[in-house]
């Protein structure tokens, strides 16, 4: 089920914005603390984060700052009183998918939040790719190798991705450029061996075996 946290200190604007989202369909979970916000966030619980800037404690920025730090996905709709130029470029940069400035009106809010949940939510059913003992959440980004913690790069965990999804075979550094870099590619480039090492590196270096002429295999 779709769950949306709403960090918000006013207590009237997060009254109102969970009361429409409830009607929508959407459960929430009102949070006027940004640490408490931050802890929240990184549970994995919830799909999407409504966030106000002015908090008690941390600011929005912060908070935002904070769960991009562990490389999360989560969309984040940033709603705020703050509406200079100046701080819309600053959610944005710091990794904010959305920007709302109060007063706000519902509708569009409720647009935004479907548009995010649309494109960003993974199915329930594919959220975590397991083979033999490592697991990858694509959702938060979470990787174990029997059952130790290993912090990929961005890039890394998308290679990663590439190979879980066709465990066992081989796959060629074109496929592996492809899934990991897009078009945004030199086809002559050297860069998936390179991220390879890296990968086996973090992981161990019997995972990923050579397979001669063609590229690697995730063993
Ligand atoms: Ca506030």
């Amino acid at each position: 089920m779709i769950q949306i946290l709403i960090v918000e200190d006013e207590p009237r604007i997060a009254a109102f914005t969970a009361k429409g989202l409830k009607a929508a369909g959407y459960p929430t979970r009102v949070e006027s603390s940004g640490i408490a916000a931050v802890s929240l966030a990184l549970s994995g619980e919830f799909d999407l984060i409504i966030l106000d800037i002015g908090l008690p404690d941390i600011d929005g920025f912060e908070v935002l700052k904070r769960i991009r730090s562990h490389r999360m996905s989560l969309p984040v709709i940033i709603l705020t009183a703050r509406s200079t130029v100046p701080d819309i470029v600053a959610g944005l940069e710091g990794g904010a998918d959305d920007y709302m400035a109060k007063p706000f009106s519902f509708q569009e809010l409720l647009a935004r939040v479907r548009l995010r949940l649309r494109s960003d939510a993974p199915s329930e059913s594919a959220t975590v790719l397991r083979h033999r003992d490592i697991s990858l959440d694509l959702h938060t980004h979470h990787v174990t190798v029997a059952g130790r913690h290993v912090e990929l790069s961005a890039r890394e965990f998308t290679l990663m991705e590439a190979f879980m999804r066709q465990a066992g075979e081989a796959l060629s550094r074109e496929q592996l450029l492809s899934a990991a870099w897009g078009y945004d590619f030199d086809p002559g480039s050297n860069v998936v061996d390179v991220y390879v090492r890296y990968l086996r590196h973090k992981l161990g270096a019997e995972r990923l075996e050579t397979v001669r002429n063609i590229g690697y295999r995730l063993v």
